[in-house]
């Protein structure tokens, strides 16, 4: 089957699919609870808001909050009511956690229909969210797909993780709930292409792209990229997430990177640096990292270049909105093509980014 007409969702007022920009999402890190005491648990309810306020800054448009234990629901409510974004629920094994967070107001929930128990336990779900008007997404990981599956097909291979998620989806079509979101995911890069392609096909829903377990922020960004530029590319993956490890802004910034290096959103400034050579005769690096640090407040799709020298350097920097052109000790500014002065390196920084503010302040 080819799936033409895509279905959106909506959580709590941004929408994913048939369409829409690809939404960018991240997970909490903050532990639930600071201390292994179940009974009388210390909860890092202040620390948890303060890190959806940080991936709110950072450009995250949806987050999700793991809720580990019944007892942390009111923390999750806390985080729902203070939260600027909406708030996802990511509930495993309890099917009781994840009615709770339904009604602590989760914009949306996350759930493998393999771990939470019954049909009637899915089913009650499904009703309150239908209730409540909230999706669903059916998460399944190659991890952790159920044994008759694993009886079936040996391996999680891409036909096991489809089959999965095929036979999670028709249960929830048959209770009459359609509000999904699905995502199937690996930690290997060509798997996770084979796998998206396969559901792009087989369901209309909004699907959600994601490498698990990716790895340290270097390595998993790489991979994640590796994967889901091709499907983004070809229009596949309507809500990302780059799972690092690593602080969650990090896979904020990481997402905003790797949409608007395929064009497929911008937000801020796009920085444009030379890897620098034995050319190079100013600290382009330095540079360039005391230009991104000055000009993370700025929204607006700016593109600036931080170049070593004159081989390529007053190319790139004409190219772009701003710039930087290195020369022996100095270097020279540039505004939309044109030369506006040559400093020594000292100041370049500072008038650069003086005139950027300038220019976005009129
Ligand atoms: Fe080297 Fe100049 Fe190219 Fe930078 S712009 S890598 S300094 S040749």
């Amino acid at each position: 089957m080819n799936v033409t007409n895509r279905l959106s969702v909506n959580v709590g007022g941004v929408k994913i699919g048939a369409g829409a920009p690809v939404v960018i999402q991240t997970m909490t890190k903050t532990r639930t609870r600071n201390t292994s005491t179940r009974n009388t648990p210390a909860r890092n309810t202040s620390a948890i808001i303060d890190e959806v306020a940080r991936i709110t800054e950072a450009g995250a448009e949806l987050v999700r909050v793991a809720i580990p234990e019944e007892t942390d629901l009111p923390v999750f409510a806390e985080i729902v009511k203070s939260s600027p974004i909406p708030v996802i629920a990511d509930v495993h094994f309890n099917p009781r956690i994840a009615l709770g967070a339904i009604e602590q107001g989760a914009a949306k929930l996350r759930i493998n229909p393999g771990n939470i128990g019954s049909t009637n336990n899915l089913k009650e779900i499904a009703s309150k969210a239908k209730e409540r008007k909230i999706p669903i997404r059916i998460g399944v990981n190659s991890g952790s797909l159920p044994t008759y599956i694993l009886e079936r097909f040996t391996h999680p291979t891409t036909d096991a993780i489809v089959t999965t998620l095929s036979d999670y989806v028709k249960m929830f079509e048959d209770f009459g709930f359609t509000d999904l979101v699905v995502s199937a995911k690996t930690s290997d890069a060509r798997r996770t292409i084979e796998v998206y392609r396969a559901l792009f096909e087989k369901f209309p829903y909004p699907l959600h792209l994601g490498v698990t377990e990716a790895g340290l922020p270097f390595e998993g960004a790489i991979r994640s990229t590796a994967a889901m530029a091709p499907l983004l590319l070809d229009g596949i993956g309507d809500t990302i997430r780059i799972s690092l490890a690593g602080p969650a802004e990090q896979e904020v910034e990481a997402c905003w990177e790797l949409l608007s290096s395929l064009g497929l959103r911008t937000r801020g400034p796009k920085l444009i640096v030379c890897p620098t050579c034995g050319r190079t005769e100013i600290d382009v690096i330095e540079l360039a990292r005391k230009v991104k640090n000055r000009l993370k407040e700025i929204k607006q799709p700016i593109t600036v270049a931080v170049m070593g020298c004159v081989v390529n350097g007053p190319g790139e920097a004409r190219e772009a909105d701003y710039g930087i052109a290195g020369g022996k000790g100095k270097g020279a500014i540039f505004r939309k093509g044109v030369v506006v002065k040559s400093i020594p390196e000292g100041e370049l920084v500072d008038e650069l980014v003086g005139l950027i503010e300038r220019d976005l302040t009129q």
